[in-house]
């Protein structure tokens, strides 16, 4: 059975899951904690790296800050969609004003920002909050 490289949101470190038990509720051999929660992972440019060059499962990052309105006003629908989602994509969170050098090195121009993550590789990105039909469909292309 394959196996597939995955990072827990609670200690980040990277864990081998065979494919089929990823919807088992599969727990951090580290930490014990459940590696698939149903909500975004709060990452900071080093918990960044570690997910989104170690996880076989895209990992989706909704860039945002707590001043800005439209952002706080998004987080419900992409929570909605993480619950939804995993293990099919891992759902993260960066905060532009902690992750200075991740917002940086990828350019985050506005908020919010989803960009969109394989193999420590960008494969998608979309500017400005989405509505939840809208934010389902852009993600089904990358699972
Ligand atoms: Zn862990």
């Amino acid at each position: 059975m394959p196996a597939l490289h995955v990072v827990c949101p609670n200690c980040h470190a990277r864990n081998r899951v065979p494919a089929d038990r990823l919807k088992d509720k599969p727990r951090c051999g580290v930490c014990k904690q459940t590696v698939f929660t149903g909500h975004p992972a709060e990452l900071d440019d080093t918990s960044f790296a570690a997910h989104a060059e170690g996880s076989d499962i895209p990992v989706v990052v909704d860039f945002w800050a707590g001043w800005c309105g439209p952002c706080r006003a998004f987080a419900p629908t992409f929570s909605a969609a993480a619950a939804q989602l995993e293990p099919k994509l891992r759902f993260a969170k960066v905060n532009v004003d902690e992750a200075q050098q991740t917002a940086a090195r990828f350019n985050i121009r506005s908020i919010p920002t989803l960009a969109i993550f394989r193999d420590g590789k960008e494969i998608g990105r979309q500017a400005g909050a989405l509505s939840p039909q809208q934010l389902m469909a852009w993600l089904a292309q990358f699972y």
